[in-house]
């Protein structure tokens, strides 16, 4: 009938995210893909139509070069037999290799910054996924595998050139290398500083298979390089939705992922009138005290409302029946702190006369390295956290940042306490100005190579410093 059309189109709309992803995949295979509109708002951020068409460009190229293609096969073998041989060739399909350094969230904001470099410079995108990472995501290409093959001859890139070795070949006018190691890690140097810039960008593109190393959110070095400037603009005239978009794109839970997402959602989560998302992150757990955190947490929580005051006075209150419920989702590795404020909500009732449900789906004491279920509650709780409507967060966590970037959110962060620092803070919490997550490790020169630590401010008022770390820039 005449009125059911709207209805049916505005679903296709919203399980699409109105265009952001392809149609044609098979349901069974990624059933998050097809439900998790329903258990996410509809985002006010809506991709442009510019973002749209470079996705669906990627994805021809990506089916045309991808693994087991056999443009890919061509290459390889290219490159293998030109590097033996020290001469150039010629390929038409060029690659980068995301390869992985700590842990899941520093993951995630970096495969997201090297996916968006790919769709600037037509690259195809692989990721080096050793154990601990595989049967956490869909794959995000229709028909198609982003996993980096084990079997590629560049898998362990120890033998091939870095990125520095390649910018002194160019001075000595020597050949480019084919295949070179990019190493973006969080390290006090800064190697490959000029990657900002155009002059660097004009010899990386002459490289047909880069390796990167990387487990930072490069995103404002993109925005920064006038070769991309015109083509990123475009795609992202709202510049603070980079990571909401292409992070909505790229990461969809596996069916194994999903189902502890929705099953914990629909037991603890749905019926709420309110989602609170707590993460609590500790950097230094020995010298800091769980008390004066959960201190820290509460000033913060009750100060801007997002959890009720107890009525100390009365012991009990009204039995109505229609009192509102919030949900208040803990994420942190300790459990004291789900504890703490379940037995607070339990023992006392609160002033507004809400009622307040805390649950922590898990509490794994310490970062564990090499290890899948762990990386797979890690994933869970970051998705549970985006699907809040309100978000606590801790100052430098990228655990944090893919939280709020897939659920649309400024995040409430929370003052780090480091040590045994057990003073007053005040204000114990600030609201960020963006949802993107912040480049921990921005360029620190310009491209004449003058050492400033603001000229990127001076020179791109849309990149402002991150409120959670002053050495840190992000996307306004
Ligand atoms: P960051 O270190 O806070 O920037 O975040 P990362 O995600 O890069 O690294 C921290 C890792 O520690 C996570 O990936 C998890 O493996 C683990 N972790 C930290 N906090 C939590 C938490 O609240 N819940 C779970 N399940 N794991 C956590």
């Amino acid at each position: 009938t005449n009125d059911s059309t709207p209805l049916i189109k505005i679903n296709a709309q919203n399980l699409h995210l109105d265009g952001l992803l392809a149609s044609g995949f098979d349901e069974a295979s990624c059933i998050s893909r097809f439900q998790s509109y329903l258990y996410r708002k509809a985002s006010p951020h809506k991709p442009s139509s510019y973002l749209i068409s470079k996705l669906r460009n990627y994805e021809e190229i990506h089916r045309k070069c991808g693994p087991r293609t056999r443009s890919y096969n061509t290459t390889m073998r290219n490159l293998v037999r030109s590097k033996e041989k020290h001469h150039s060739t010629n390929t038409s399909c060029k690659y980068i290799v995301w390869t992985p350094v700590n842990g899941l969230g520093n993951r995630m904001i970096s495969m997201a910054a090297t996916f968006l470099y790919s769709l600037l410079t037509d690259r195809v995108l692989l990721v080096k996924f050793e154990d601990d990472m595989m049967g956490l995501f869909c794959e995000p290409f229709l028909n198609s595998t982003w996993e980096f093959p084990k079997d590629s001859p560049f898998w362990d890139p120890t033998h091939v050139e870095t990125y520095q070795r390649m910018m002194e070949k160019e001075k000595n006018k020597s050949s480019l290398p084919l295949v070179v190691h990019l190493n973006f890690r969080h390290t006090q140097g800064d190697p490959e500083k000029f990657f900002h810039c155009d002059q660097s960008q004009k010899l990386v593109q002459k490289v047909p298979f880069l390796i990167l190393q990387t487990d930072q959110y490069f995103v404002p070095s993109l925005f920064m390089a006038p070769s991309f400037s015109s083509d990123i603009t475009q795609m992202f005239p709202e510049k603070d939705t980079v990571f909401h978009h292409l992070g909505r794109y790229l990461f969809h839970p596996s069916n194994q992922a999903w189902g502890l997402i929705s099953r914990f959602y629909q037991a603890y989560m749905e019926k709420s009138d309110q989602k609170i998302g707590l993460q609590i992150r500790l950097f230094s757990p020995d010298s800091t005290p769980h008390q004066a955190v959960l201190d820290l947490l509460l000033s913060c929580a009750l100060q801007h409302k997002l959890l009720p005051e107890l009525d100390t006075e009365n012991p009990v209150t009204s039995t109505r029946r229609s009192t509102t419920l919030k949900a208040v989702l803990v994420a942190s590795l300790f459990p004291e702190y789900g504890d703490s404020l379940r037995n607070m909500y339990v023992t006392r009732p609160t002033i507004t006369g809400e009622v307040v449900g805390v649950y922590q789906p898990s509490h794994e004491e310490h970062q564990k390295f090499h290890n899948n279920m762990h990386n797979m509650k890690a994933w869970t709780e970051m998705y549970l956290l985006s699907l809040c409507d309100e978000l606590v967060t801790t100052s430098l966590s990228t655990f944090g940042y893919v939280a709020q970037g897939l659920g649309g959110l400024k995040p409430w962060l929370l003052y780090r306490i480091v040590g045994g620092d057990e003073t007053q803070h005040d204000p114990p919490c600030v609201r960020d100005f963006s949802m993107e997550p912040c480049h921990h490790i921005p360029p620190k020169h310009d491209c004449e190579g003058k050492a400033s630590t603001d000229f990127i401010t001076t020179s791109f008022p849309f990149i402002r410093p991150c409120m959670d770390y002053s050495f840190g820039v992000k996307m306004a």
